[in-house]
Order: C-alpha cells, then structure tokens, then sequence
C-alpha cells in the first residue's frame, strides 16, 4: 500500500552510521565514531540560558511560519555583515534545519520529470529528496585529481531542456573541499545564461581552513534573483538537535515556502529560535565558533598526515567542514565494495565510518573528525592495522 513516490527511498546513510555506533559504544563496545555530521562541542551555555529564558517567559505557543521576526532581521543582518548579501527579513524563512529547508525549496521549484544537478560526491540527502519528488538527480562526477572541485564546462554539459536547478555546497560535505571565486563566477555565469536556479548550501561556511569563503549570490547582483541561500544553526552553533535552519531568497519563492511551512511543520519551535537570536546576537557566538575551528583545524592536520601515510591510499586535504574522504579503493576491491570494508572496520577495528557510495562516490571513506584529537590519532591507527591485514 506504499507510494510509489517512497518504494526505492534510502534512510539517511550518515545517520544510520552515527546512530549504530552509538548503540556498541552503550553496550560498552570501544567504537570510535567518524560517522557522526555534528561538532562534538556542546551548544553554549548562553545559547542555552536564552532558550530557558524563553521558555520561563511564555515563549511556547506558535509562531510566525516563516520564524520569528527578531530571528528573520538577525539572519538579514548577519547576512549582510558576514556574506555581503542585502535581503530584508521578507526574504528569509526559517525551518527545521537546513536539511526541511532542502525540502520545501525542492518542493516549491521542482516539476515531476525536471532534473536538478548535484555534484558527486554529493550529501546523501539531495539525490533522495530530489526523487521523493519526482524529479531527477543529474550527478555530475567531480574527480578526485582536481581536488573534487568542479569543471564548470562538464556543468553545462550536464544541462538539458529539463534542468531546473543545480545544488552547490561548500565547504562540501563529504569531501571539504571549498569553490573559489574564480570557479563559482563561471558556475554564476553559466546559471543566468542557462536560466538554472541555483541552491547555494553554506552549512558549513564557518569552518574554513585555507582560503577565503565567498556566498554565491554575492558574486553579482543579478544572482539574487535565481538563488536560495541555505544556512543553518546546526553546525556554526552545534545545534544539531535543535533544528534551526533558514533560506534566503527572493520573497515571491520566500512567501510559498513559508506557507508550505505553515501547512507541514507549522513553524520551529518557539523557544529554539530565541536560542538561535541569541547565538546571532551574543558576541561570544563568534569566539565560540573560533574556538572550534581552531580546533577542527588541528585535527584535520592530523587526520590528513595520518591517512596518507597509509599505503595505497590517497586523499585530498580538505579545505573546509569537518570531514576527510580517503580513497580506500585498493583496499574496498578486495573486499567487494566500500559497505562491505566499512562493516570490516567496524567489526574488526571498531571504528564507524561512512561508507563513499551513498555519497556517490564508490571505493571511498568519509570520516568525521569531529572527534577528539585521541579518537582521530587512534582511530586512523586502527584504520591502518585493519587495512594493513588485507594486504
Ligand atoms: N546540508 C549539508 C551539506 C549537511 O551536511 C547537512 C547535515 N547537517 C545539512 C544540510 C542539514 O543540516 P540540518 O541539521 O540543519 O538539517
Ligand atoms: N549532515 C550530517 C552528516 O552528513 C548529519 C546527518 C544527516 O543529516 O544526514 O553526517
């Protein structure tokens, strides 16, 4: 009796792994864990006191569907200061997390039958939202030599009649890489010639290692009218669990994703966006997230050094997020496949990582380091002994 619309949908891969490896290590097994997509940092606890305090002041009926108008003007000026991008809050909406905003942009935009291209290795999530909807992935492959930075002309090769859409994220889940100027001015050309909207996914612009993050609509005035700018409180704030995200675009599309909001979710949970204020508000937001990346830098050094000193295998030195995405694909042929050698790690080296194919990217490995410094030396430690038994 299901819909068709579901029969082939995939539960979310980086979840699925976060969530076994945090059942063995409840029934004491040592896992360490490079699944999980969220910082290991606690949220602040003056993001924390804001959300009490509003719970203490009545903040617990329902709220405006596109956010709460004080969250809506912090977003705008946050975007303006941080991103040089001029919206007013009638532009932006808030949901839950990016990953609701992902859907409702895709739900307001795309036709059955159109084709959104998505950059392989691409998040888990954009291929399976795209097809919940009827519409069609086009992967474009980013190889690994170019450092899985994208040829904008194999972009417009990829362009039909039926594109409708292109996802770009950077720094890029999974492998971290980060899009210069150069490359996203003839992605941004490409766009308005071709008459494609753009989603510009920016989860993870607070963490960037080498080189300068640039917002896409920012390039030139004419992309704001094509683009969605996705953003969330998840990873800058580590407030994963608490399920703020927002998008800002142009408010003929804000207005309809605002009332898809009001007809699914409502709108997020009153008290959780007067934690997000806070965290736009409260100039310890910006030493906290200084803090963490200070510290994701290090351990990326370190994850980086040490997988590549593992025989026959290569990885790019990730320039942002926090993921690392070897190539373990002379061990994974051995084995019949990336599943299967991440089951072996995680049998016999009691290490959880994330398989590259459901990333789109078969014979690779994402781990997260946001992990301590000893789970990343001890962790890769135990990768290279497994890896070393299988020859
Ligand atoms: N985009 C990317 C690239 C992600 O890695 C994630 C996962 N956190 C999301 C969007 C969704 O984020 P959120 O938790 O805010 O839904
Ligand atoms: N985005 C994170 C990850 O890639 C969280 C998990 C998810 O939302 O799928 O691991």
């Amino acid at each position: 009796m299901l819909a068709r619309r579901v029969l082939e949908l995939k539960p979310s891969a980086t979840l699925t792994i976060t969530a076994k490896a945090k059942e063995l290590r409840s029934k004491g097994i040592n896992v360490i864990g490079f699944g999980a997509g969220e910082p290991d940092f606690d949220t602040p606890d003056f993001i924390k006191e804001a959300c009490y305090r509003a719970l203490k002041e009545g903040k617990t009926k329902y709220a405006p569907s596109a956010g709460i108008p004080e969250l809506r003007e912090a977003i705008a000026e946050k975007l303006f200061r941080e991103n040089s991008l001029n919206y007013s809050p009638s532009e932006i909406v808030i949901s839950s997390g990016a990953k609701m905003i992902l859907f409702l942009i895709l739900m307001a935009v795309l036709n059955e039958g159109e084709e959104v291209i998505v950059l392989s290795p691409f998040w888990v999530t954009y291929p399976e939202q795209i097809r919940i909807l009827g519409g069609i992935p086009k992967v474009v492959k980013l190889p690994e030599e170019t450092g899985f930075v994208p040829d904008p002309d194999a972009i417009k090769e990829a362009i039909t009649e039926k594109t409708k859409l292109i996802i770009l994220n950077y720094p890029n889940n999974p492998t971290g890489a980060l899009y210069g100027r150069e490359v996203l001015e003839k992605i941004a050309e490409i766009c308005l010639e071709k008459n494609l909207l753009v989603i510009s996914d920016e989860c993870y612009e607070s963490f960037v290692y080498e080189g300068d993050f640039v917002s896409f609509a920012s390039l030139d005035e004419k992309l704001k009218d094509i683009t969605f700018t996705v953003n969330a409180f998840s990873k800058t704030f580590s407030m994963t669990g608490w399920r703020v995200g927002y998008v800002a675009c142009p408010e003929r599309y804000a207005k309809v994703i605002a009332n898809l909001n009001s007809q699914t979710v409502s709108n997020v949970t009153t008290f959780a966006q007067y934690g997000a204020l806070e965290a736009l508000k409260n100039p310890a937001g910006k030493e906290f997230v200084n803090r963490m990346k200070a510290e994701f830098k290090k351990r990326r050094d370190t994850a980086f050094d040490l997988l590549r000193s593992i025989d026959h295998v290569s990885v790019v030195k990730p320039q942002g997020a926090f993921y690392i995405f070897p190539n373990f694909s002379y061990y994974s042929e051995k084995v019949g496949g990336d599943v299967e050698l991440a089951k072996i790690l995680l049998d016999e080296g009691k290490v959880a990582c994330v398989p590259g194919s459901p990333f789109g990217a078969e014979g690779y490995m994402r781990l997260s380091y946001a992990t301590s410094m000893e789970n990343v030396r001890e962790g890769i430690e135990r990768i290279g002994e497994v890896l070393s038994k299988l020859g």
